[in-house]
């Protein structure tokens, strides 16, 4: 029995259960590193009704656990625990949990992107509660409600849009009174009749009722360090999000803001052997079905790349089955 497997993949969110479903289902054995804290975004949300195939909606937990268990009925593996380091140096990869080392002669990347929050314990406990990260997603949900925006970015003047499409009121809250965005995404929210802005003010708390809504949200004014409430249905922070890239920044290309680059209609990297799929590597649409989606063809474009004979170690462990021992110390 070979040392090596033929497929790991590092993420355990729509892109990385996806490509672990089809991996499966083409005997590849994948093991799925899948990280301590598996399930990804869809973790912090409630009802995800945009997920084609759910016409009731579904739990984001509960959707994530099903894709998890339909890749296991096909025989993927699940270490949960968090890669420390790999090494892309050479095939058989090498993927690290502490001292322990797994090899691959193929390596998926899906460790998602995390949106930034803002690191309240209030805003932690409402997450999924009308606390949320996404107006695509959960927009609909606040159809004649009051919302606040939080952030002064490209993203939070776009979300602000997107939501008057429900909301009676936006209110969009940004800790300075120069916007990053850019001015026609400005000039749009502010030519809308629904936006209101709260400048030079920072959120202090999400406040919310004993059942767990949202009710408002206490701001404090970066001059004078006066608070305020203010009544509100909704919290959307859009602060923008950050790459889950770090442990590969030394390995694969990546754009400034460490978002990993693949191939034009590809989830190759610049190392032969290593893909990279779903929020990891787009930071454009950053949908589930568009990660799991991706997760496919990165799925497809390895077990291309294994069938070509030269990129196995051992062109006879198709098939088998590789423990889910480490295969050596370090
Ligand atoms: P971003 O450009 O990094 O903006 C983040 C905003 O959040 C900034 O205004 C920042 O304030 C604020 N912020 C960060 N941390 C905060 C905190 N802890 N508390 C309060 N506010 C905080 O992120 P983004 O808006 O997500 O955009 C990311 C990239 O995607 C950009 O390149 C953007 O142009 C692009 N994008 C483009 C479009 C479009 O063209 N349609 C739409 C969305 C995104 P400061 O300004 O004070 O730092």
């Amino acid at each position: 029995m070979s040392d090596t497997r033929e497929l790991i993949i590092i993420g355990g969110g729509p892109a990385g259960y996806t490509a672990a479903l089809y991996a499966a289902r083409a005997n590849l054995n994948p093991l799925v590193i899948e990280g301590f804290n598996w399930g990804g975004q869809l973790m912090i949300t409630s009802d995800v009704e945009n997920y084609p195939g759910y016409p009731e909606g579904v739990l984001g937990p509960a959707m994530m656990a099903d894709f998890r268990r339909q890749a296991e009925r096909f025989g993927a593996e699940f270490l949960t625990d968090d890669v420390t380091r790999v090494d892309f140096s050479a095939r058989p990869f090498g993927v690290y949990v502490g001292d322990d080392v797994y090899r691959a002669d193929a390596v998926i990347v899906a460790t998602g992107a995390s949106a930034r929050q803002l690191g309240l314990p209030s805003e932690q406990t409402l997450q999924g509660r009308g606390v949320s990260y996404c107006a695509t997603c959960d927009g609909a949900f606040f159809r004649d409600k009051v919302v606040v925006v939080v952030g002064g970015g490209d993203s939070a003047m776009e979300e602000a849009n997107f939501l008057t499409r429900f909301a009676s009121k936006v209110i969009i809250v940004h800790r300075r009174d120069e916007f990053r965005a850019s001015p026609i995404m400005v000039d749009r929210a502010r030519a809308n009749e629904k936006v209101e802005f709260v400048l030079n003010a920072t959120v202090d708390e999400v406040l919310g009722t004993g059942d767990g809504h949202v009710t408002g949200i206490r701001l404090r004014d970066t001059g004078t360090a006066e608070t305020t409430e203010v009544a509100a249905d909704g919290v959307f922070v859009a602060i923008g999000h950050d790459p889950n890239t770090a442990l590969f920044l030394d390995w694969l290309d990546h754009d400034e803001q460490g978002y990993l680059v693949t191939d034009p209609r590809s989830t190759r990297t610049n190392i032969p052997g290593v893909f990279a799929a779903g929020d990891v590597q787009d930071h454009v649409y950053r949908q589930a079905v568009t990660a799991a989606g991706s997760g496919t063809m990165a799925a497809l474009d390895a077990q291309r790349f294994l069938e070509d004979e030269e990129h196995r170690s051992e062109p006879a462990s198709r098939g088998q089955t590789v423990g889910l021992t480490p295969v050596a110390k370090p």
